[in-house]
C-alpha cells in the first residue's frame, strides 16, 4: 500500500538544490530560481503578479498588508482552518470576526458571512478547504457590493478549479499558496501570493522585503519584514511545481473512485468532486459519530482524524487571555458562536489522509472499513 504521507521528491528537486548551492548565490534578492518560480506560477494561474515569500502564513500576511485594515477593523474568517490564515490578521492589529460555514463541506457560508458585514468590515478571507472549492464567486459578489478585499487561502486547493472556470485564487483580489512539508507540492516551507492588481503586488513585495525598494537606494517607506524565499525553497519548489498537474491528478483519479464506492453507504454525505484537488480525502456524517469511525480506520492502518481540529478557531484556547504583552486591544469581547463549524469539528467531518501514490488498493481498503463501521448490524435494523 503506498504511503500515506508519501511525497513526490527526486532527483530533480536534488539536481535543483546543488544547482543552486554551486551557483554561490542563496538569497532570492540577487539570485534568479525565486524570480522564476514566481513567472512560472503566475503564468500557470494566468495571473499578473505571483509574490513568493517564506510560508503560507507570510503569504496571508502580505494579503492582509494588501488590504490594508485600519487597526481595529475586521476581516471575516472561517472557524476551521489552519492558524495561519488568522494569526496574519491579529498581527495587523485587525480583528478577525468568525462566520458559520456549510455543513455540507466546512466552506464559508456567504449568507453567515454577510450578516456579519459592518462598519469596521475591511476584508473576507475564504479558504478552500481540503481542496474543494469554497463560494468565492458569492463571496466575490459581496465584496464589491460593500467595497471588500476578498482573499482566497488556497493553501490547500492547488488547481482547485472554481465553477465559473478559473482555479480558486483568482477570484479574489489576492490568492494565496502554501509550499509547507504537507501540502500538494513542498520545499519544505514557502509561499506564493498572486494577484492582478499593481498595486497590491507593490505593497506586499515591499512587506516581504523590510520595506525596502531597492530600486531607491537604502531608503525605508513603509512598514515590511523579511519574507523572503531563499534561492533553495525556490528551486527545489520549481522542480515541484512541474509535477503539480500530474500530482493532481492523481489524486483526483483516486479520490473519484472511492466517491463512486461510497455512492451505497447510507449516513454519509460524500464530498462534490467538482474542482476538488483532495489535499484530504473528507467526508460528512450527518448523524455524528466521526471520531468512532475514525478510530476504525487507523486501527485497520488507514490515516485518518475526526474534526481536523481540536476545537473550530473561534473556541482556540487564545481568545481566552492576553495577546499582546498583557492586552489584547483591538480585541474585545468573546468570539461568536459559530454552530456548524463546532457540531462539525467535534462530530461529524471525518478526514481521511490522501496522496498522489494511492492506488485502487488502498481506495479498496478504505471502502471496506467504512461499509463495515458505517453499515449497523443486523441486531440494530
Ligand atoms: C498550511 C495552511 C496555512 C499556513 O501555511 P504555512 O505554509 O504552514 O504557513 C494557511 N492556511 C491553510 C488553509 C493551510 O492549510
Amino acid at each position: 500500500m503506498a504511503e500515506p504521507d508519501g511525497r513526490t521528491l527526486g532527483d530533480e528537486e536534488v539536481a535543483a538544490a546543488e544547482r543552486v548551492i554551486r551557483s554561490g548565490m542563496l538569497s532570492s534578492v540577487w539570485g534568479t530560481e525565486a524570480r522564476a518560480l514566481e513567472g512560472e506560477v503566475a503564468a500557470m494561474y494566468g495571473v499578473r503578479h505571483a509574490i513568493s515569500c517564506s510560508s503560507g502564513t507570510a503569504a496571508l500576511h502580505l494579503a492582509v498588508v494588501a488590504a490594508a485594515p485600519d487597526p481595529g477593523d475586521e476581516i471575516i474568517t472561517t472557524p476551521i482552518t489552519d492558524f495561519g490564515t488568522v494569526a496574519p490578521i491579529l498581527a495587523q492589529n485587525a480583528v478577525p470576526v468568525f462566520a458559520d460555514v456549510d455543513p455540507a463541506d466546512g466552506n464559508l457560508d456567504p449568507e453567515a458571512v454577510e450578516r456579519l458585514i459592518g462598519p469596521r468590515t475591511k476584508a473576507i478571507t475564504a479558504v478552500h478547504l481540503f481542496g474543494a472549492p469554497a463560494k468565492a464567486g458569492a463571496l466575490r459578489e459581496l465584496a464589491d457590493e460593500h467595497g471588500l478585499t476578498l482573499v482566497e487561502d488556497c493553501a490547500q486547493a492547488w488547481l482547485t478549479e472554481l465553477p465559473g472556470g478559473g482555479y480558486a485564487g483568482t477570484a479574489g483580489h489576492v490568492g494565496t499558496l502554501s509550499l509547507q512539508q504537507w501540502k500538494h507540492i513542498t520545499c519544505g516551507d514557502g509561499g506564493l501570493t498572486i494577484t492582478d492588481d499593481d498595486a497590491m503586488a507593490r505593497a506586499m513585495r515591499l512587506f516581504a522585503d523590510k520595506g525596502w525598494d531597492r530600486a531607491a537606494g537604502r531608503s525605508h517607506a513603509g512598514l515590511g519584514l523579511n519574507y523572503r524565499m531563499t534561492e533553495l525553497q525556490a528551486a527545489v519548489a520549481r522542480a515541484q511545481l512541474a509535477k503539480l498537474p500530474g500530482v493532481v491528478a492523481s489524486r483526483r483519479g483516486t479520490a473519484v473512485q472511492l466517491v463512486e464506492a461510497l455512492k451505497g453507504l447510507d449516513g454519509v454525505r460524500l464530498p462534490r468532486p467538482d474542482g476538488h484537488a483532495w489535499w484530504l480525502f473528507p467526508l460528512v456524517l450527518p448523524g455524528g459519530g466521526a471520531p468512532g469511525v475514525a478510530a476504525e480506520l487507523r486501527q485497520a492502518g488507514i490515516p485518518a482524524r475526526a474534526g481536523y481540529l481540536n476545537e473550530p478557531l473561534n473556541r482556540a484556547p487564545i481568545w481566552d487571555g492576553p495577546i499582546y504583552g498583557r492586552s489584547r486591544y483591538p480585541l474585545t469581547g468573546p468570539m461568536a458562536a459559530c454552530p456548524q463549524a463546532e457540531r462539525m469539528v467535534a462530530e461529524t467531518l471525518l478526514v481521511i489522509d490522501w496522496n498522489e501514490h494511492y492506488t485502487a488498493e488502498h481506495v479498496e481498503a478504505v471502502v471496506t472499513v467504512l461499509y463495515q463501521a458505517l453499515t449497523p448490524p443486523p441486531s440494530a435494523r
